[in-house]
């Protein structure tokens, strides 16, 4: 079967940041059957819906072969292994990864929903996004959070050293 392309939305503003999603990024390559192809550039954004620090932010786009849950429980995992505790809803964090799209597919189970339901209305999400896939994201969607405080802290090669060639 043909591996899924699979985008994943990081973000940190606890810590060492940029540590801790280059981390990420290499421990994403490391999975079972899974691919690292592409890194956005890495942004700086500041909180939505949440106070502290600002963020940063940068999407990956892999390919994989798990199954939807069992990347979530392997993502989990590597937020657990950053240090990531959940005090209160949209706390400030060490790292955070969520699933933005897999494929074409629409998923909804408990654990799961994809699209993520609120990429959307994030810059800091949808910025990455159209800088790896412009046909993802549309002019209106952009034009909808250019608002939002966001800009490049470095330019793709901040992750190359993860990405498989
Ligand atoms: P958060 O605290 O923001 O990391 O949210 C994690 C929770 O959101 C977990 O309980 C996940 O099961 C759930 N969730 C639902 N859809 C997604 C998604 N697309 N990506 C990541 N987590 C998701």
């Amino acid at each position: 079967m043909v591996a899924e392309r699979v985008y994943i939305g990081l973000g940190a503003n606890l810590g060492d940041r940029g540590e801790a999603l280059l981390q990420a990024l290499h421990r994403m390559a490391a999975l079972p059957q899974t691919r690292l192809c592409a890194v956005s550039s890495l942004y700086s954004s500041a909180p939505v819906d949440a106070s502290g620090p600002d963020y940063l932010n940068a999407v990956a786009a892999l390919e994989t072969h798990l199954a939807p849950e069992a990347l979530l429980q392997a993502l989990q995992a590597l937020e657990l292994a950053a240090g990531r505790e959940r005090p209160y809803r949209n706390a400030p964090r060490t790292l955070d990864l969520d699933v933005l799209l897999w494929g074409p597919r629409q998923l909804a189970t408990p654990a799961l929903t994809v699209p993520h339901p609120r990429m959307y209305e994030r810059a800091f999400v949808l910025l990455p996004l159209h800088e790896l896939d412009a046909h993802l994201v549309t002019a209106a969607q952009l034009a909808a959070v250019a608002g939002q405080r966001i800009a490049v802290a470095q330019d793709a090669r901040w992750a190359a050293s993860a990405v498989s060639a």
